[in-house]
């Protein structure tokens, strides 16, 4: 099982949270799509004993693409690596991108999987945040987009300054209503040197409360669950049968190829990672230089990713594969360091696995740093 991962680094704006890679200027969206064909031939032989199941599109904001520069991107996916017969084709989308005739055009390609970044239903917060969209944009795009695909997911933030349980419950309310099968929902988080990082530093706009968001967390789990979406993983829901497989690639540290600035990938052994720059990424790519950094994973990097991974899903930590894949003494390890989480209820039990209980899931982040390996090699 393989995927490849296509980011697109251009947004319209830049919201005010975002850390993530993109350039708000569209003048080299022309070259910018020309390099990542050519990475994607340049790179073909590292897929050539697999077969790609998924393609995902993410930035940055994939849908300021034309549809026919989607299209050319996934035939040279389709030229060049060897596709499984269904794969999962996702398209991150903003909606203000989402017209009528863009989402016919959008059903009509290739692509199966729409996650589109709803964010808020909620004007005040989308402009705290600097979205491009407003409410009712969110509203439409999705009622519009529930016409044309099945598979569609939407981003939700939670612990937005000023936001209330009342305000949150009318935004998981209002994302019900259009019967989605996916919802990923993440608690604001102030990355520095943002544009929110520095409203809060100069007192514009109040800290992010812990203390909310875990409010938000726990009503976003329970009413989610009362609706038939299960919390397969820490901040994604799905009805059942729409688990992403793009993410549950990741999570089960499957293989992965990841195109253009910023993208990451992953062979089993290797991360990789692309130059965060679009023209020098177009001008390596241009030359068949492929502008990357490389670090092979220790075994004990490996073990901390998989307790990483596996306590913020549905898969757990298994301690049999610990002892097999890493060595008897990260089992022992993790038996020890568990100890005291288990004690608490945070984490639970069951068939030779450790999960994080419905009390520990907020926490998973602390939990798992207290059972990373730091000594030993
Ligand atoms: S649209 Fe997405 S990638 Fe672009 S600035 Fe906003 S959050 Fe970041």
């Amino acid at each position: 099982m393989s995927g490849i991962y296509i980011h697109i680094p251009f947004c319209k704006q830049a919201c005010h949270y975002c850390d993530f890679h993109f350039s708000t200027s569209m003048g080299k969206k022309e070259t910018m799509i020309a390099a990542l064909i050519k990475e994607l031939e340049l790179r073909r032989d590292e897929a050539a004993d697999k077969e790609i199941e998924t393609i995902y599109f993410g930035g940055g904001t994939p849908s300021v693409l034309r549809i026919d520069e989607l299209n050319g991107l996934i035939e040279a996916v389709y030229a060049n690596y060897r596709v499984a017969s269904n794969p999962e084709i996702t398209l991150e989308a903003n909606p203000d991108d989402l017209s009528r005739s863009k989402l016919i055009a959008l059903s009509e390609s290739k692509l199966n999987r729409l996650s589109i970044g709803i964010q808020s239903f909620d004007d005040k917060d989308l402009k705290l945040m600097n979205r491009a969209h407003s409410a009712v944009e969110a509203e439409r795009s999705l009622a519009l987009a529930t016409r044309y695909f099945e598979n569609i997911s939407i981003d939700l933030i939670y612990g937005i300054p000023g936001m209330s349980v009342e305000q949150w419950e009318a935004n998981i309310a209002k994302a019900l209503s259009f019967d989605i099968p996916h919802i990923s929902s993440y608690a604001l988080t102030v990355e520095p040197k943002t544009a929110l990082a520095n409203f809060i530093k100069k007192g514009l706009i109040n800290n992010v409360d812990d203390e909310q968001s875990q409010v938000h967390f726990y009503k976003l789990c329970d009413t989610l669950e009362e609706n038939g979406f299960e919390n397969y993983e820490i901040s994604n829901f799905a009805r059942p049968g729409f688990y992403s497989k793009n993410n549950t690639a990741y999570w089960q540290q499957k293989r992965y190829i990841g195109i253009g600035p910023s993208a990451h990938s992953f062979d089993g052994i290797r991360r990789s990672w692309n130059v965060s720059n679009n023209p020098k990424y177009i001008i390596a790519i241009e030359k068949e230089v492929l502008p990357m950094e490389t670090e092979v994973l220790s075994i004990r990097d490996r073990y901390n990713e998989y307790v990483m991974t596996g306590l913020r899903t549905v898969w757990g930590v298994s301690f049999s594969k610990v002892e097999a894949d890493f060595g008897g003494k990260y089992k022992d390890y993790l038996q020890k360091q568990a100890e005291r989480y288990l004690k608490e209820g945070l984490l639970h039990g069951q068939d030779n696995k450790l999960f994080t209980t419905k009390k520990g899931r907020f926490l998973a982040d602390g939990i798992v740093s207290d059972l990373f390996m730091v000594n030993l090699g």
